[in-house]
């Protein structure tokens, strides 16, 4: 479903040029769940930024779908990132003065959904992180672990294939990201969701299909789900 080629990513600052990514290729199956794991600075928010829609690279190419994305123009992009991805941030990146429901609702809204539409599927996917009951609430009135699940009940307004998460639990504490975790699986389990999720949490290791290891801006390993050697805690035991 996404197929990474070639790819590099400079950062110029003033006469500092920064490699953030020196040639990955990577290609992530439909359905699948993929953490991306690395040392701080390692690319995995570049490498998401990329496959994303949300940057592009400086060389190489990114394919959805076997279309290459910098061919999409401004239309087509905004359809790519409202429609067929969601967005996961480890900041949660949600609009303070609208409510759970009105954030979760917001990104049918782009998508022309009919108000009462909306509002009955984000109480549903409210719902579904099991939060139908505080969605008149806003952000600040929410836990951090509250406001990560509003934040997945957004990534899956519009139905989408894929679902990335940069550090989804990265602001939260171990149980309340194991909750996290746990939902995300669900999506790529139960829903066919394709999740992509760079991370620094080994729990996560738990209940991936594979995992790619990057270091320094390129891939040092992948390892398939039975090649998987650490397990942290009960999290995804079961599989
Ligand atoms: P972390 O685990 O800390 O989130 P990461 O693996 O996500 O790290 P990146 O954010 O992808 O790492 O950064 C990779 C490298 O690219 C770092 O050296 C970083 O300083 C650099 N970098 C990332 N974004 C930019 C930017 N917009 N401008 C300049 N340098 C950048
Ligand atoms: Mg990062």
């Amino acid at each position: 479903i996404v197929r990474v080629a070639g790819v590099t990513k400079s950062f110029e600052l003033g006469k500092l040029t920064v490699q953030a990514l020196k040639g990955v290729d990577l290609s992530i199956r439909s359905g699948e769940y993929l953490s991306i794991m690395g040392p701080s600075g390692s690319g995995k928010s570049t490498l998401f930024n990329m496959i994303g829609g949300l940057d592009k690279p400086t060389t190489g190419k990114v394919f959805i779908d076997e279309v290459d994305i910098a061919q999409l123009d401004a239309f087509e992009l905004a359809w790519l990132r409202n429609r067929k991805i969601g967005y996961i941030f480890q900041t949660f990146n949600l609009i303070q003065v609208m409510t759970a429901l009105e954030n979760v609702t917001l990104p049918m809204t782009f998508a022309g959904v009919p108000d009462d539409e909306a509002a009955e599927k984000g109480l549903e996917l409210l719902g579904l992180v099991g939060l139908r009951e505080r969605h008149a609430h806003r952000p600040m009135e929410l836990s951090g672990g509250q406001q990560q699940r509003v934040a997945i009940a957004r990534s899956l307004a519009n139905n989408p294939a894929i679902v990335l998460a940069d550090e989804p639990t990265g602001n939260l504490d171990l149980t309340t990201g194991e909750e996290i975790i746990t939902l995300l699986k669900n999506l790529s389990s139960q829903r066919g969701v394709t999740v992509i999720s760079a991370t620094h949490d080994y729990k996560m290791l738990n209940v991936s299909d594979r995992v790619v290891w990057i270091r320094d801006g390129r891939i040092d390993k992948i390892e398939e789900r039975d090649q998987l050697k650490i397990v942290v805690g009960g999290i995804g035991k079961e599989h």
